[in-house]
């Protein structure tokens, strides 16, 4: 065998092989009906995320980024509105506020858990207010790479500026806080199917969780065109924001297997912890959590060091991937948003520090030592030098 032969960083390949024959029954049954369109294992998916999460109603929609937007147009957020949410996360969580014209406020993380800092926050919401300017509507927490968001704290600085809290969890769904799964920390909570998140189908989808009937409801008038209690009554401004069938029926092939590999995430987290834990930052757990280990980051004390260290473990076929390289507010498409005397210190610290390690279910032992001793063979060459 080739010691050197890439090590995949997702393998979809392998993971088709894994779910077998069930998950080529489901596809064909679709197949069979041709409802392609909110047919049958729509509404079988949305049952199953009920179940899973204890959320009341789940409304299955196109992709993680629809689902936050139309969250977003359900409380009418428009022009003039703060939106608050972390610097530090992928794009989506922000330019669904910019396409409804209302404005992002970036928050700084917290240096171990990479999660919103809630201390931060009640600063930023003060200072909003005390401009004058923008009225500060929403709060967006993110879970993380898998991780839950403060979510105690936000619950409490939302109570008190009386804030809509809303849920990113594109990347957390299966993760759980105290004992319960997300999907109920906040008023909606978003999901992403995108196929690299720990519940990913085969193609975009997401869904939105929420224990509010009326919001419920709302959404799924929004994902078809805003329609009423017929196709052709048009009760508002929505979009075409449906998931289609076909996905539905690979994420309940993939629902059947999703806790057996979200057991396997961890155990592979856990060996990267013992091993890696003296020669480099492993992840800090939020406490009374479990990870749904989207993404297993390390942290190296700069740039030069985590730079070398993805070069090095490219050499021996380890893929490594930078989440984020940069914060959000100093990227071009939102740096005008963005007052610059305002520092976001531990964010933009973070992209130069950080690195991504494989991590998912079809990883062997074999594949898992590998990682681990490239790691190991570079700080122990770097001792040499
Ligand atoms: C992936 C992701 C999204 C967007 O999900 P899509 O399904 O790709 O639209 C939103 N927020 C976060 C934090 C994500 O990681």
């Amino acid at each position: 065998m080739n010691e050197k032969a890439p090590i995949p960083f997702l393998d979809l390949t392998r993971q088709q092989a894994r779910l077998g024959a069930p998950l080529r029954e489901r596809i064909d049954a679709v197949l069979a009906h041709c409802k392609f369109v909110m047919g049958p294992e729509v509404e079988e998916l949305e049952d199953r995320l009920c179940a899973y999460s204890g959320a009341a109603h789940a409304v299955s929609v196109s992709s993680g980024t629809d689902a936050l937007l139309m969250v977003l147009m359900a409380e009418e957020v428009g022009p003039g509105d703060a939106v608050f949410l972390p610097a530090f996360t992928y794009t989506a969580t922000a330019e669904v506020v910019l396409l409804l014209g209302a404005t992002p406020v970036f928050v700084d993380v917290e240096p171990a858990t990479f999660q919103i800092d809630p201390a931060n926050l009640t600063e930023r919401i003060a200072s909003i207010r005390a401009q004058g300017e923008l009225e500060p509507r929403v709060i967006i927490g993110v879970d993380l790479f898998g991780q839950p968001a403060p979510w105690e704290s936000l619950r409490r600085i939302a109570a008190a500026d009386d804030l809509v809290l809303m849920a990113d969890c594109a990347q957390a769904f299966g993760a759980s806080l105290e004992g319960r799964k997300l999907g109920c920390e906040a008023l909606a909570t978003t999901l992403s199917f995108f196929p690299s998140k720990p519940l990913g189908g085969y193609g975009d989808g997401g869904a939105i969780l929420t224990d509010d009937p009326e919001r419920a409801a709302l959404y799924r008038s929004l994902r078809s065109h805003g329609e009423g209690r017929t196709r052709y009554e048009v009760l508002r401004i929505g979009l075409n924001g449906r998931l289609d069938t076909l996905q539905a029926a690979v994420l309940l092939a993939k629902l059947d297997r999703f806790d057996e590999e979200l057991m396997r995430r961890d155990a592979i987290a856990r060996v990267y912890d013992e091993a890696l834990s003296g020669l480099v930052t492993t992840p800090h757990r939020v406490p009374q959590s479990e990870s749904a280990w989207a993404i297993y980051s390390i942290l190296l004390p700069d740039a030069e060091k985590r730079d070398a260290l993805q070069a090095y473990l490219g050499t021996q076929g380890v893929p490594s991937v930078v989440y984020y390289p940069k914060p959000l507010h100093e990227q071009p498409a939102y740096s005008e948003h963005h007052d610059e005397s305002v520092s976001l210190a531990v964010s933009e610290r973070l992209g130069s520090q950080i690195l991504a390690l494989p991590l998912h279910p079809e990883l062997t032992d074999e594949e898992v030592a590998r990682v681990v001793s490239a790691v190991k063979a570079f700080f122990a060459q770097g001792q040499a030098a």
